[in-house]
C-alpha cells in the first residue's frame, strides 16, 4: 500500500464493490483490474451556459415532463414507505427508505419483488435463446447488510465514501434492482462481455433500465455501473432505449 496508485486502485475497487453492489468475496479483486477512473468524470455539460439568453434546460427526449413531481416530504415513520413518482419507486441518496422496508412480495432465491423476478426470468430465457448467459450477482439486500458495508467503508476508505451507498439509499433494498453478469467477468469489464452487451441492447424490452449510466454520476449520485439494472416495468423502460437517460431525468427529478 506504499504506492499511491495501488492504494487508489484498491480503495476504488472496494468502493465500487460496495456502492455497486457486490457482496461476493473476490469481487473486489476482480474490480481492481479494471480501469474505472476514465469513465466517471463529472460532465462539463452540466455547467450552466454562460450565454446571455437563458436557454431552457434540454428535456430528455423520452418524456417531456408535464407535471412537477411531488416533493419528498417524508420524515420519521413515513420513511417506511418509499418515495414514488408516477407509480415508480425512487430510492437514492436523496430519497431514502427506513430499515424495515423490503419488497412487499419477495420471490425466488434473490428475494426480488415478484414482478421484477418474473421479468428477469423472461429476460434470462430470451438471452439464453440468443446464446447469452445472464447470472445474478446480487439481488435484494437488507438495510442492515448495506449499513455494515457502508460503515466498513467509512472506516477503511473515507476518501472514497462517495462511491458507497449509505443504508437506506440502495435500490437493492426494494428488491427491484439486480446486479447481472456472465458469472466470469465482473466490474467495468463486464460491459464488454456478451452479457453486458446483450443487456445494454435488450434490458429495456423486459422492463429493466441501466440505472447508473456512464457520465451521469452528478445526477444519480453513483458511479457508472454497467451491471446494475433496475426494474421499472416495460411501458416506462421502453423510453430508455439508448441507456443515456436517468430515472431522475425521466421523472423530472434531475
Ligand atoms: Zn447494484
Amino acid at each position: 500500500m506504499r504506492f499511491p496508485s495501488v492504494a487508489v486502485a484498491l480503495a476504488l475497487a472496494t468502493a465500487l464493490a460496495a456502492a455497486g453492489c457486490s457482496d461476493e468475496p473476490g469481487a473486489s479483486a476482480r474490480v481492481a483490474s479494471a480501469t474505472p477512473a476514465a469513465t466517471s468524470t463529472p460532465t462539463a455539460s452540466v455547467t450552466p451556459s454562460v450565454s446571455a439568453t437563458p436557454t431552457p434546460t434540454p428535456t430528455p427526449s423520452a418524456k417531456p415532463t408535464t407535471t412537477t413531481p411531488p416533493k419528498d416530504t417524508r420524515a420519521g415513520k413515513q420513511l417506511a414507505t418509499p418515495y414514488e413518482v408516477d407509480g415508480i419507486i425512487v430510492v437514492s441518496k436523496k430519497h431514502r427508505i427506513s430499515a424495515g422496508y423490503g419488497p412487499p412480495d419477495p420471490t425466488g432465491p434473490y428475494h426480488l419483488e415478484s414482478a421484477a423476478a418474473r421479468a428477469l426470468a423472461k429476460m434470462t430465457a430470451a438471452a439464453r435463446a440468443d446464446g447469452v448467459r445472464i447470472r445474478v450477482h446480487s439481488g435484494y439486500r437488507s438495510w442492515t447488510t448495506q449499513n455494515a458495508s457502508y460503515q466498513k467503508a467509512l472506516r477503511n476508505y473515507p476518501q472514497n465514501i462517495s462511491f458507497y451507498a449509505p443504508a437506506g439509499a440502495s435500490e437493492h433494498q426494494t428488491g427491484l434492482a439486480v446486479d447481472l453478469w456472465d458469472g466470469v467477468t465482473w466490474s467495468l469489464p463486464m460491459a464488454r462481455t456478451a452479457t453486458g452487451k446483450w443487456l445494454f441492447r435488450h434490458a429495456h424490452e423486459y422492463g429493466f433500465v441501466l440505472r447508473y449510466p456512464d457520465g451521469k454520476t452528478r445526477i444519480t449520485g453513483y458511479h457508472y455501473e454497467p451491471w446494475h439494472y433496475r426494474y421499472i416495468g416495460k411501458r416506462d423502460a421502453m423510453k430508455f432505449p439508448n441507456n443515456k437517460l436517468t430515472l431522475e431525468e425521466y421523472l423530472g427529478l434531475a
